[in-house]
Protein backbone atom coordinates (compact mmCIF):
# COMPACT_ATOMS: atom_id res chain seq x y z
CA UNK A 1 0.00 0.00 0.00
CA UNK A 2 2.12 2.97 -0.95
CA UNK A 3 -0.09 5.50 1.04
CA UNK A 4 -1.32 8.62 -0.32
CA UNK A 5 0.35 10.36 -2.78
CA UNK A 6 -0.14 13.78 -4.10
CA UNK A 7 0.74 15.01 -7.45
CA UNK A 8 2.14 18.55 -7.88
CA UNK A 9 3.82 20.00 -10.27
CA UNK A 10 6.88 21.39 -10.30
CA UNK A 11 7.95 22.07 -13.58
CA UNK A 12 8.28 24.89 -15.71
CA UNK A 13 5.00 25.13 -17.63
CA UNK A 14 2.04 24.21 -17.01
CA UNK A 15 2.75 25.48 -12.79
CA UNK A 16 0.66 25.08 -10.05
CA UNK A 17 -2.89 27.29 -10.39
CA UNK A 18 -4.08 29.79 -8.23
CA UNK A 19 -7.07 27.87 -7.29
CA UNK A 20 -9.30 31.27 -6.35
CA UNK A 21 -8.51 32.08 -10.10
CA UNK A 22 -9.90 28.46 -11.40
CA UNK A 23 -13.27 29.09 -8.78
CA UNK A 24 -14.07 31.84 -10.43
CA UNK A 25 -14.29 29.96 -13.90
CA UNK A 26 -16.63 27.55 -12.43
CA UNK A 27 -20.14 30.09 -12.03
CA UNK A 28 -18.67 31.85 -15.35
CA UNK A 29 -21.39 31.48 -17.98
CA UNK A 30 -19.90 34.55 -19.99
CA UNK A 31 -20.91 35.68 -23.98
CA UNK A 32 -17.85 37.25 -25.16
CA UNK A 33 -19.92 40.01 -27.04
CA UNK A 34 -21.02 41.20 -23.96
CA UNK A 35 -20.12 44.42 -21.13
CA UNK A 36 -19.41 41.93 -18.55
CA UNK A 37 -16.76 40.40 -20.39
CA UNK A 38 -15.73 43.56 -22.27
CA UNK A 39 -15.36 44.58 -18.70
CA UNK A 40 -13.26 42.17 -17.71
CA UNK A 41 -11.40 42.13 -20.85
CA UNK A 42 -10.48 45.91 -20.53
CA UNK A 43 -9.59 45.33 -16.22
CA UNK A 44 -7.17 42.42 -17.88
CA UNK A 45 -5.54 44.27 -20.36
CA UNK A 46 -5.10 47.35 -17.66
CA UNK A 47 -3.65 44.49 -15.17
CA UNK A 48 -1.44 42.76 -17.96
CA UNK A 49 0.42 46.05 -18.67
CA UNK A 50 1.15 46.46 -14.82
CA UNK A 51 2.01 42.71 -14.85
CA UNK A 52 4.43 43.18 -18.40
CA UNK A 53 5.33 46.53 -16.40
CA UNK A 54 4.61 48.67 -19.89
CA UNK A 55 2.46 51.34 -20.96
CA UNK A 56 2.68 49.57 -24.49
CA UNK A 57 -0.41 48.15 -25.91
CA UNK A 58 -0.49 43.94 -24.71
CA UNK A 59 -2.29 41.68 -26.93
CA UNK A 60 -4.00 38.86 -25.87
CA UNK A 61 -4.10 35.72 -28.11
CA UNK A 62 -5.99 32.12 -27.41
CA UNK A 63 -3.77 29.96 -28.00
CA UNK A 64 -0.01 28.54 -26.27
CA UNK A 65 3.17 31.27 -26.32
CA UNK A 66 4.59 29.84 -29.52
CA UNK A 67 1.88 31.58 -31.28
CA UNK A 68 2.06 34.93 -30.26
CA UNK A 69 6.27 33.82 -31.08
CA UNK A 70 4.86 33.36 -34.58
CA UNK A 71 2.64 36.27 -34.83
CA UNK A 72 5.65 38.45 -33.94
CA UNK A 73 7.37 37.25 -37.14
CA UNK A 74 4.82 37.24 -39.44
CA UNK A 75 3.68 40.95 -38.44
CA UNK A 76 7.36 42.56 -38.25
CA UNK A 77 9.01 41.03 -41.54
CA UNK A 78 8.44 41.17 -44.87
CA UNK A 79 9.53 38.21 -47.28
CA UNK A 80 13.16 37.85 -47.44
CA UNK A 81 14.12 39.80 -44.94
CA UNK A 82 17.34 39.75 -42.49
CA UNK A 83 16.57 38.68 -38.62
CA UNK A 84 19.79 38.08 -36.02
CA UNK A 85 18.39 35.58 -33.58
CA UNK A 86 20.27 34.94 -30.24
CA UNK A 87 20.31 31.02 -29.47
CA UNK A 88 21.19 28.98 -26.73
CA UNK A 89 18.80 26.56 -26.67
CA UNK A 90 15.60 24.91 -27.61
CA UNK A 91 13.28 27.52 -27.58
CA UNK A 92 16.19 30.22 -29.16
CA UNK A 93 15.95 27.48 -32.07
CA UNK A 94 12.36 28.19 -32.40
CA UNK A 95 12.99 31.71 -33.59
CA UNK A 96 15.36 29.71 -36.14
CA UNK A 97 12.97 27.11 -36.98
CA UNK A 98 10.34 30.41 -37.33
CA UNK A 99 12.71 32.28 -39.62
CA UNK A 100 13.54 29.15 -42.01
CA UNK A 101 9.63 28.31 -42.20
CA UNK A 102 8.49 32.00 -43.31
CA UNK A 103 11.63 32.33 -45.73
CA UNK A 104 13.56 34.77 -43.26
CA UNK A 105 17.37 35.33 -43.46
CA UNK A 106 18.51 34.44 -40.53
CA UNK A 107 21.80 35.31 -39.18
CA UNK A 108 22.78 33.52 -35.88
CA UNK A 109 24.47 34.24 -32.38
CA UNK A 110 24.86 30.63 -30.24
CA UNK A 111 25.78 30.28 -26.90
CA UNK A 112 26.48 26.50 -26.50
CA UNK A 113 23.95 25.02 -23.65
CA UNK A 114 24.28 26.03 -20.71
CA UNK A 115 26.09 29.26 -21.47
CA UNK A 116 24.98 32.65 -21.54
CA UNK A 117 24.42 34.83 -25.49
CA UNK A 118 27.64 36.89 -25.75
CA UNK A 119 26.34 40.68 -26.09
CA UNK A 120 29.85 42.06 -27.38
CA UNK A 121 29.23 38.98 -30.43
CA UNK A 122 25.50 40.19 -30.82
CA UNK A 123 26.89 44.05 -31.04
CA UNK A 124 29.57 42.76 -33.61
CA UNK A 125 26.96 41.18 -35.96
CA UNK A 126 24.46 43.71 -35.36
CA UNK A 127 27.46 46.23 -36.99
CA UNK A 128 29.00 43.95 -39.69
CA UNK A 129 25.66 42.10 -41.03
CA UNK A 130 23.01 44.33 -40.38
CA UNK A 131 20.54 45.85 -41.66
CA UNK A 132 18.45 43.66 -39.47
CA UNK A 133 14.83 44.12 -39.65
CA UNK A 134 14.48 42.40 -35.94
CA UNK A 135 16.65 40.75 -33.38
CA UNK A 136 14.57 37.69 -31.83
CA UNK A 137 15.69 36.34 -27.92
CA UNK A 138 15.06 34.87 -24.80
CA UNK A 139 14.76 36.42 -21.56
CA UNK A 140 15.47 33.44 -20.06
CA UNK A 141 15.98 29.72 -21.86
CA UNK A 142 13.64 27.81 -20.10
CA UNK A 143 15.33 24.60 -21.50
CA UNK A 144 18.54 25.02 -20.10
CA UNK A 145 17.77 27.47 -16.71
CA UNK A 146 19.88 30.51 -18.33
CA UNK A 147 18.75 34.30 -18.51
CA UNK A 148 20.24 36.52 -20.94
CA UNK A 149 20.90 40.70 -20.77
CA UNK A 150 17.62 41.55 -22.99
CA UNK A 151 18.77 45.14 -21.22
CA UNK A 152 22.26 45.13 -22.94
CA UNK A 153 20.80 44.24 -25.90
CA UNK A 154 17.50 46.77 -25.74
CA UNK A 155 20.11 49.62 -25.61
CA UNK A 156 22.01 48.39 -28.77
CA UNK A 157 18.58 47.69 -30.89
CA UNK A 158 17.05 51.25 -29.71
CA UNK A 159 19.79 52.79 -31.72
CA UNK A 160 18.79 51.50 -34.73
CA UNK A 161 15.25 53.15 -36.54
CA UNK A 162 14.18 50.34 -38.19
CA UNK A 163 15.47 47.40 -36.34
CA UNK A 164 13.09 46.10 -33.93
CA UNK A 165 14.32 43.88 -30.57
CA UNK A 166 11.70 40.95 -29.94
CA UNK A 167 12.07 39.26 -26.58
CA UNK A 168 10.23 35.93 -25.62
CA UNK A 169 9.78 36.53 -22.00
CA UNK A 170 7.64 33.50 -21.69
CA UNK A 171 9.42 32.64 -18.49
CA UNK A 172 11.36 34.98 -17.58
CA UNK A 173 7.76 37.81 -16.91
CA UNK A 174 7.23 37.42 -13.31
CA UNK A 175 10.40 36.12 -12.71
CA UNK A 176 13.00 38.12 -13.75
CA UNK A 177 13.25 42.16 -13.33
CA UNK A 178 11.88 43.44 -17.42
CA UNK A 179 11.69 46.53 -18.13
CA UNK A 180 10.16 46.90 -21.62
CA UNK A 181 9.80 51.04 -22.01
CA UNK A 182 13.26 51.77 -20.26
CA UNK A 183 15.15 49.39 -22.60
CA UNK A 184 13.24 49.35 -25.45
CA UNK A 185 12.26 45.55 -25.73
CA UNK A 186 9.88 46.47 -28.33
CA UNK A 187 7.57 43.49 -28.61
CA UNK A 188 7.86 40.69 -25.34
CA UNK A 189 6.12 37.35 -26.04
CA UNK A 190 3.89 35.85 -22.83
CA UNK A 191 2.36 32.60 -21.74
CA UNK A 192 -0.87 31.91 -19.53
CA UNK A 193 0.85 29.01 -17.98
CA UNK A 194 3.82 29.90 -16.45
CA UNK A 195 4.15 33.03 -13.99
CA UNK A 196 0.48 33.59 -14.58
CA UNK A 197 -0.18 30.29 -12.81
CA UNK A 198 -3.40 29.75 -15.20
CA UNK A 199 -3.72 26.76 -17.34
CA UNK A 200 -2.23 26.87 -20.76
CA UNK A 201 -4.03 28.47 -23.69
CA UNK A 202 -3.40 32.34 -23.94
CA UNK A 203 -0.53 34.17 -25.47
CA UNK A 204 0.47 37.70 -24.84
CA UNK A 205 2.18 40.39 -27.02
CA UNK A 206 2.98 43.71 -25.70
CA UNK A 207 4.30 46.46 -28.75
CA UNK A 208 6.11 49.46 -28.66
CA UNK A 209 5.06 52.43 -31.01
CA UNK A 210 8.84 51.62 -32.50
CA UNK A 211 7.58 48.21 -33.53
CA UNK A 212 3.62 49.18 -34.39
CA UNK A 213 5.09 51.41 -37.46
CA UNK A 214 7.31 48.59 -38.56
CA UNK A 215 4.44 46.28 -38.83
CA UNK A 216 2.75 48.77 -40.78
CA UNK A 217 5.13 48.67 -43.85
CA UNK A 218 5.57 44.37 -43.21
CA UNK A 219 4.41 42.25 -45.83
CA UNK A 220 4.07 38.47 -44.92
CA UNK A 221 0.69 36.47 -44.82
CA UNK A 222 -0.84 36.48 -41.36
CA UNK A 223 -4.96 35.92 -40.62
CA UNK A 224 -5.26 34.70 -36.96
CA UNK A 225 -2.15 36.13 -35.72
CA UNK A 226 -3.22 39.91 -36.58
CA UNK A 227 -1.64 42.10 -34.23
CA UNK A 228 -3.24 45.75 -35.64
CA UNK A 229 -6.66 43.91 -36.06
CA UNK A 230 -6.20 42.39 -32.52
CA UNK A 231 -5.23 46.03 -31.19
CA UNK A 232 -8.22 47.56 -32.94
CA UNK A 233 -10.65 45.23 -31.57
CA UNK A 234 -9.27 44.62 -27.77
CA UNK A 235 -9.20 48.68 -27.64
CA UNK A 236 -13.29 47.58 -27.91
CA UNK A 237 -12.54 44.94 -24.68
CA UNK A 238 -13.46 42.62 -27.65
CA UNK A 239 -10.85 39.79 -29.10
CA UNK A 240 -11.32 39.09 -32.89
CA UNK A 241 -12.47 35.69 -32.49
CA UNK A 242 -13.84 33.80 -30.17
CA UNK A 243 -11.69 33.85 -26.98
CA UNK A 244 -10.74 31.19 -24.23
CA UNK A 245 -13.47 32.93 -22.56
CA UNK A 246 -12.76 30.53 -19.00
CA UNK A 247 -9.23 31.54 -19.26
CA UNK A 248 -9.90 35.14 -19.60
CA UNK A 249 -11.75 34.53 -16.04
CA UNK A 250 -8.80 33.04 -14.89
CA UNK A 251 -6.69 35.31 -16.15
CA UNK A 252 -8.44 38.18 -14.34
CA UNK A 253 -8.53 36.62 -11.03
CA UNK A 254 -4.55 35.81 -11.03
CA UNK A 255 -4.15 39.53 -12.02
CA UNK A 256 -5.90 40.62 -9.48
CA UNK A 257 -3.94 38.43 -7.72
CA UNK A 258 -0.43 39.48 -8.70
CA UNK A 259 -1.52 43.19 -8.20
CA UNK A 260 -2.11 42.21 -4.66
CA UNK A 261 0.97 40.77 -4.07
CA UNK A 262 3.28 43.34 -6.28
CA UNK A 263 5.03 42.01 -9.52
CA UNK A 264 8.25 42.91 -7.42
CA UNK A 265 7.65 40.34 -5.02
CA UNK A 266 6.54 37.83 -7.66
CA UNK A 267 9.86 37.98 -8.99
CA UNK A 268 11.87 38.29 -5.79
CA UNK A 269 10.04 35.24 -5.04
CA UNK A 270 11.47 33.29 -7.78
CA UNK A 271 14.85 34.52 -7.16
CA UNK A 272 14.48 33.39 -3.96
CA UNK A 273 13.83 29.94 -4.42
CA UNK A 274 15.71 29.89 -7.58
CA UNK A 275 19.37 30.31 -4.62
CA UNK A 276 17.89 28.10 -2.37
CA UNK A 277 17.25 25.38 -5.20
CA UNK A 278 21.27 26.29 -6.54
CA UNK A 279 22.18 25.65 -3.11
CA UNK A 280 20.56 22.81 -2.42
CA UNK A 281 21.77 21.33 -5.75
CA UNK A 282 25.75 22.15 -4.60
CA UNK A 283 25.25 21.09 -1.32
CA UNK A 284 23.87 17.54 -2.49
CA UNK A 285 27.10 17.31 -4.75
CA UNK A 286 24.82 18.00 -7.95
CA UNK A 287 26.37 20.36 -10.31
CA UNK A 288 24.58 23.38 -12.29
CA UNK A 289 24.17 23.25 -15.55
CA UNK A 290 23.87 26.99 -15.87
CA UNK A 291 27.45 28.41 -16.52
CA UNK A 292 26.75 31.77 -15.46
CA UNK A 293 23.51 33.81 -15.16
CA UNK A 294 21.48 31.24 -13.94
CA UNK A 295 17.43 31.79 -14.88
CA UNK A 296 15.41 32.62 -11.73
CA UNK A 297 12.19 30.48 -13.34
CA UNK A 298 14.39 27.47 -13.66
CA UNK A 299 17.05 25.55 -11.86
CA UNK A 300 18.83 23.06 -14.33
CA UNK A 301 20.70 20.71 -12.55
CA UNK A 302 23.29 17.92 -13.88
CA UNK A 303 22.29 14.04 -12.92
CA UNK A 304 25.53 12.27 -10.98
CA UNK A 305 28.32 10.87 -13.55
CA UNK A 306 26.90 7.79 -14.80
CA UNK A 307 22.76 8.06 -13.38
CA UNK A 308 20.17 8.97 -15.64
CA UNK A 309 17.93 12.10 -15.31
CA UNK A 310 15.08 10.07 -16.64
CA UNK A 311 15.51 8.06 -13.58
CA UNK A 312 15.39 10.62 -10.79
CA UNK A 313 12.32 12.43 -12.84
CA UNK A 314 10.61 8.92 -12.69
CA UNK A 315 11.55 8.23 -9.34
CA UNK A 316 10.33 11.77 -7.86
CA UNK A 317 6.79 11.16 -9.49
CA UNK A 318 6.56 7.19 -8.38
CA UNK A 319 7.47 8.20 -4.78
CA UNK A 320 6.52 11.46 -4.01
CA UNK A 321 4.21 12.66 -7.28
CA UNK A 322 6.45 15.12 -7.33
CA UNK A 323 6.28 16.32 -11.38
CA UNK A 324 9.90 17.81 -12.64
CA UNK A 325 11.06 17.95 -15.70
CA UNK A 326 13.57 15.73 -17.98
CA UNK A 327 16.01 17.67 -20.42
CA UNK A 328 15.32 18.35 -23.79
CA UNK A 329 17.03 17.46 -26.68
CA UNK A 330 20.39 16.06 -26.17
CA UNK A 331 20.07 17.20 -22.53
CA UNK A 332 17.29 14.64 -22.00
CA UNK A 333 18.97 12.29 -19.39
CA UNK A 334 21.53 14.75 -18.55
CA UNK A 335 19.79 16.97 -16.53
CA UNK A 336 16.73 17.62 -14.91
CA UNK A 337 14.64 20.98 -14.10
CA UNK A 338 12.94 22.81 -10.90
CA UNK A 339 10.78 24.96 -11.73
CA UNK A 340 10.12 28.43 -9.27
CA UNK A 341 7.93 31.20 -11.50
CA UNK A 342 4.61 31.78 -10.31
CA UNK A 343 2.83 29.70 -7.74
CA UNK A 344 5.45 28.10 -5.83
CA UNK A 345 6.50 29.18 -1.86
CA UNK A 346 9.47 28.17 -0.02
CA UNK A 347 7.80 25.32 1.63
CA UNK A 348 7.47 23.53 -1.88
CA UNK A 349 11.19 24.40 -2.09
CA UNK A 350 11.88 22.54 1.11
CA UNK A 351 10.05 19.18 0.34
CA UNK A 352 10.85 18.64 -2.93
CA UNK A 353 14.46 19.30 -2.16
CA UNK A 354 14.10 16.74 0.91
CA UNK A 355 12.29 14.17 -1.72
CA UNK A 356 14.87 14.60 -4.25
CA UNK A 357 17.43 13.65 -0.96
CA UNK A 358 15.76 10.30 -0.74
CA UNK A 359 15.59 9.64 -4.67
CA UNK A 360 19.20 10.33 -5.23
CA UNK A 361 20.33 8.26 -2.39
CA UNK A 362 17.99 5.47 -3.25
CA UNK A 363 19.81 5.71 -7.03
CA UNK A 364 22.81 5.25 -5.46
CA UNK A 365 24.00 8.88 -5.25
CA UNK A 366 26.26 9.68 -1.99
CA UNK A 367 24.94 12.19 -0.68
CA UNK A 368 24.05 13.17 3.09
CA UNK A 369 19.98 13.39 4.38
CA UNK A 370 19.29 16.85 4.89
CA UNK A 371 22.57 18.34 3.47
CA UNK A 372 20.79 20.20 0.95
CA UNK A 373 17.64 21.17 2.47
CA UNK A 374 19.87 22.63 5.45
CA UNK A 375 21.05 24.85 2.52
CA UNK A 376 17.74 25.82 1.13
CA UNK A 377 17.42 26.75 5.04
CA UNK A 378 20.06 28.39 5.15
CA UNK A 379 19.86 30.65 2.12
CA UNK A 380 15.86 31.26 3.40
CA UNK A 381 17.18 32.73 6.79
CA UNK A 382 19.55 35.35 4.89
CA UNK A 383 16.74 36.76 3.17
CA UNK A 384 14.16 36.91 6.21
CA UNK A 385 16.34 37.41 9.48
N1 LIG B 1 9.62 30.01 -25.05
C1 LIG B 1 9.96 29.66 -23.80
C2 LIG B 1 11.10 30.37 -23.15
C3 LIG B 1 9.26 28.64 -23.14
O1 LIG B 1 9.61 28.30 -21.89
C4 LIG B 1 8.20 28.00 -23.80
C5 LIG B 1 7.46 26.91 -23.16
O2 LIG B 1 7.91 26.28 -22.24
C6 LIG B 1 7.87 28.42 -25.09
C7 LIG B 1 8.60 29.42 -25.68
C8 LIG B 1 6.77 27.78 -25.85
O3 LIG B 1 5.56 28.08 -25.28
P1 LIG B 1 4.25 27.22 -25.60
O4 LIG B 1 4.57 25.80 -25.25
O5 LIG B 1 3.24 27.86 -24.69
O6 LIG B 1 3.94 27.41 -27.02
Amino acid sequence: MPGIIKERLFTPGPTPLLLEAQVQTLTATLHHRTEAFRQLMRESLDNLKYFFNTQNDVLIFTSSGTGAMEGAVTNLLSPGERVLVGTAGKFGERWLDLARVYGLEAVKVEASYGNTLNIEEMKRKLESEGPFRAVFVQATETSTGVSHDVKALGALVRELPDTCLVVDGITGLGTTELLPDEWGLDVVIGGSQKALMIPPGLAFASVSEKAWKLMAKSRLPRYYFDFSKERKNLAKGEASYTPATTLVVSLHGALRYIRQLGRENLISNAALLAEATRAAAQAQGLGLFAKGSPANAVTAICAPEGMDSGAIVKEMRVRFGAIIANGQGTMKGHIFRLAHLGYYDVADLFAVIAALEVVLKKLGHRVELGSGVRAAQEVYLQHHS
